[in-house]
């Protein structure tokens, strides 16, 4: 046997099946209900021979090394920091909350999209992450999760998801049909590449989509979102009302609060001229702070000012309960390994 892939998780059933050669038919069915189903690491897949998962286990890598693992909030955030087989890194973040647990993903090594208050932004891009590479830290995160089943999965990590359409909406499909996660319990956040949303429209499952918004007006979202020069707020628009009217579902904004910046009356009321009609609903978050961007979040009163105003003009608005942000696993935050100190937990 060779080996296939950068992740276990990337080939598919076909692939499987040719790398399982002369086997009985049957074991293509315990192979995959061990890796998807039960989801464990392949050598504890004790329906295979002993003999066969050696085999499988060398032409079938793992692609996550630990690097590093920390825990904040009590323990109901843990965040790891991984190494990929060719050295690149990135971090996928475990939340548990009252009624749910959630698992935010990278989509890339490092992210061009070049935000300027996000740290991810701030470094770079370095390459677009496989179908595997994906779903197999949905994986890694259930094992650890344990009695907590895993309900939702967010591509909310490092990178732009819909800048790596293909690997994402392969990560989409296997998450869905192979470890049984709903459509309404997958959600893929973007900066707002228009031909990316209508093609995860076009994809046919009523998957939830989050606008990373922080501006309502061309001007102020060009500075704040560069990729807004090519796609604007019109076009962008136009793209989530297709989403919506296909879906069923309505569509997220999320907007980062900064302080002098996006956070004054005039942008609630722009902001509350968009999302209403559209029955949107609007992610408040208070702006972590970033290792590149000196502009400060707005303060707490600000905060909740801005939501009072939305709410009062009719908007459905929350405000992110910030998780990890005394690790770095905050929005915007992760930045894997780059000239960052990764603290183990004491
Ligand atoms: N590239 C996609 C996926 C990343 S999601 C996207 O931008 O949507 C990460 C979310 O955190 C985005 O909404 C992003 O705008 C937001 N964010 C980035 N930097 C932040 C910061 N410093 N504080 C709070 N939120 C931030």
């Amino acid at each position: 046997m060779t080996a296939m892939g950068s992740s276990r998780y990337d080939p598919d059933r076909a692939e499987l099946a040719e790398l399982l050669g002369g086997e009985p038919a049957y074991r293509i069915e315990q192979l995959w209900d061990g890796l998807y189903r039960q989801g464990r690491p392949l050598e504890d897949v004790t329906g295979l021979p002993a003999a066969l998962r050696d085999r499988l286990a060398e032409s079938l890598p793992t692609a996550l090394g630990a690097a590093a693992e920390q825990r904040a909030d009590d323990g109901a955030t843990t965040k790891w920091l991984w190494r990929l087989r060719d050295g690149a890194a990135v971090e996928t973040v475990l939340m548990h909350y009252d009624d749910r647990t959630t698992v935010c993903v990278s989509t890339q090594a490092g992210c061009a999209m070049a935000c300027r208050f996000c740290a991810t932004g701030q470094a770079g891009f370095e390459r677009h992450l496989s179908v595997g590479e994906i779903v197999e830290q949905v994986v890694r995160a259930r094992w650890a999760s344990g009695e907590r089943r895993v309900s939702n999965v967010v591509f909310m990590g490092m990178g732009e998801p819909l800048a790596n359409f293909d690997a994402t909406w392969g990560a989409v499909r296997r998450l869905h049909d192979d470890l049984g996660i709903g459509a309404r319990h997958l959600t893929v956040s973007t900066v707002g590449i228009v031909p990316g949303i209508r093609r995860l429209t076009a994809g046919g499952l009523p998957v939830g989509l989050a606008v990373s918004l922080h501006a309502a007006d061309d001007e102020l979202r060009n500075e704040l979102v560069p990729i807004n020069r090519r796609y604007p707020l019109a076009d962008l628009l136009d793209a989530c009302d297709e989403h919506r009217s296909r879906t069923g579902r309505r569509v997220t904004f999320e907007w980062a609060l900064i302080d002098g910046v996006n956070d004054r009356f005039a942008d609630a009321e722009r902001l509350a001229v968009i999302t209403r009609h559209r029955g949107a609903h609007v992610n408040l978050i208070p702006l972590n702070p970033t290792p590149g961007y000196p502009v400060v979040g707005s303060s707490r009163n600000r905060v909740h000012a801005f939501r009072d105003r939305l709410a009062d003009a009719g908007v459905a608005v929350t405000i992110r309960d910030t998780r990890g942000r005394d690790i770095d696993a905050a929005c915007g935050q992760l930045r894997a390994g780059v000239e960052v100190q990764i603290r183990r937990p004491d």
